[in-house]
């Protein structure tokens, strides 16, 4: 049994960096598995305060070590419901933090923690001197919980095995979600859990916009909510939308404009352009908007190469991130893409020109059926110029403009040319001369590279200057 050790644990650790040169372990993150589960499970099957390792401990870990890690809170108490379970595993993220040399991020299946060597210095050897205490803060934190044990997984077949469980859960938890829309409630719910992070972040959880992080649905707030009034999560009581396409309400302004510190006052929630919600960084996955082709591009964690527009996800997470209104990139959790409100004001789907191939393949069920050939993967598209060749070649609608399904509105005049110099219309001449005249539109987009629109432009530019009628 490793001794009790006294670790420093407050709130002003909470959003402690741990750079490499202090790093004992790295958890989880973008080359090992981890996760994080909390179950609610009746009080006769908790052992309370107890931890077990399951795998290698924390002293048999060489310096340096990246890992795979999973942690099973096991929760019980009087009012525990499985709602709170997503509620109790997000707040990972602010408690474990609290413990100097231990940095978490992200959530679930994503989760990214470091111990730093202050740990090992001090004398820790196991992971039982660190989630002890993290029980006990729990407790102390979230009254409800009367009973907590934790298994700590380091055995990366056991990772694996209990990953597979957890996912399992993560999606029963995911489903119920789906069947709630924004009609159907009077009240939607706010997060501010993100704030020692991205201090200006206020989320917004509503059925058919469920939070960027994946982690908490609109049910999980609900019962956030209910059991800790003082917590992160609070109600907002929805009232009349100003506009119901872009998803704006007088209360989510009135909220961000307070939770922000005055940062910003308007939040639309179904947006990418105009006032969108704001992204933290914990963000499962992130749109960007590319300008080239008007169309946004949506890459995932998993997704490791560039983008399109050259950026891979880590460079673009860092200019989305800190709670930031972001006009041009926007963090979206993994559930919104099953949202019937999905981007509706700039168009959903049909704006949609670029995936990674992971999250598209994930997302399938979400997308309607005509959109999914017509969007690309890196295995169609890797520049600005192969994306416009495969958008063509597949008539996506932001070829020609853009009319978003919710209202027939049209909101985008399709790709138009901002100057046309005498090497297009030399092509286009070559072309008409080469073709009699008879004008094949899918020819001028595979021969020329052009739409339809940006052509008539070019012919239109050539009347102009007198070499066609
Ligand atoms: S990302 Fe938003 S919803 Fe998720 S825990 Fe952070 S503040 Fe809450």
């Amino acid at each position: 049994m490793a001794e009790e050790i006294k670790l420093d644990i407050s709130p002003m650790y909470e959003g402690e960096r741990i750079r490499k040169g202090d790093l004992w372990v790295e958890l989880g993150g973008p080359k090992a598995d981890g996760f994080e589960l909390s179950l609610a499970t009746p009080m006769d099957q908790i052992e309370d305060g107890k931890v077990t390792v399951v795998g290698p401990d924390l002293g048999e870990t060489a310096e340096g070590t990246t890992m795979p890690f999973g942690m099973v809170f096991k929760v019980g108490g009087e009012k525990i419901e499985k709602d709170l379970e997503s509620i109790i595993e997000r707040r990972n993220h602010a408690l474990l933090s609290y413990i100097s040399g231990l940095m978490h991020l992200n959530q679930r299946y994503d989760i990214w923690m470091r111990i730093g060597t202050n740990l090992k210095k001090k004398g820790v050897t196991s992971w039982t001197q660190i989630y002890k205490p993290v029980i006990d803060l729990y407790k102390a934190e979230m009254p409800f919980i009367e009973k907590m044990e934790i298994t700590i997984y380091t055995d990366p077949a056991e990772v694996k095995k209990q990953l597979a469980n957890a996912m399992a859960v993560y999606a029963a938890r995911d489903e119920r979600a789906k069947g709630l829309h924004d009609e159907d409630v009077d009240v939607f719910y706010g997060c501010t859990l993100c704030q020692a992070f991205a201090p200006t972040s206020a989320c917004v959880v509503t059925p058919d916009r469920p939070s960027l992080c994946g982690a908490i649905t609109w049910f999980d707030g609900r019962a956030a909510a209910k059991v800790d009034p003082e917590g992160p999560q609070f109600p907002i009581e929805k009232g009349t939308a100003i506009d119901a396409i872009a998803g704006e309400y007088e209360a989510i302004n009135q909220m961000a404009e307070q939770r922000s510190g005055g940062e910003y006052s308007v939040m639309k929630l179904y947006t990418f352009f105009d006032a969108p919600h704001t992204s933290c960084g914990c963000f499962e996955t992130i749109g960007f908007y590319m300008p080239e082709v008007d169309g946004i591009g949506i890459a995932d964690r998993d997704f490791k190469g560039a983008a399109p527009n050259g950026l891979p996800f880590s460079t673009m997470a860092g200019q989305t991130g800190g709670g930031k209104q972001v006009v041009g990139f926007l963090g979206m959790g993994v559930l919104y893409y099953f949202s019937p409100k999905f981007l509706q004001a700039d168009g959903g789907w049909d704006r949609i020109v670029w995936m990674s191939k992971g999250l598209k393949e994930r997302v399938k069920a979400g997308i309607p059926e005509a959109m999914f050939p017509k969007i690309a993967t890196e295995a169609d598209a890797t520049d600005i110029e192969s994306l416009k060749k495969f958008l063509l070649k597949v008539d996506h609608p932001v070829v020609n403009g853009v009319s978003r399904p919710v209202d027939g509105a049209k909101i985008t005049e399709g790709w138009k040319f901002e100057d046309i110099d005498d090497d297009m219309k030399e092509k286009v001449i070559a072309f008409i001369e080469a073709t009699g005249g008879d004008i094949d539109t899918e020819a001028v987009k595979a021969k020329l590279g052009m739409s339809e629109g940006q052509f008539m432009q070019v012919v239109e530019a050539l009347q102009a200057d007198g070499v066609l009628e």
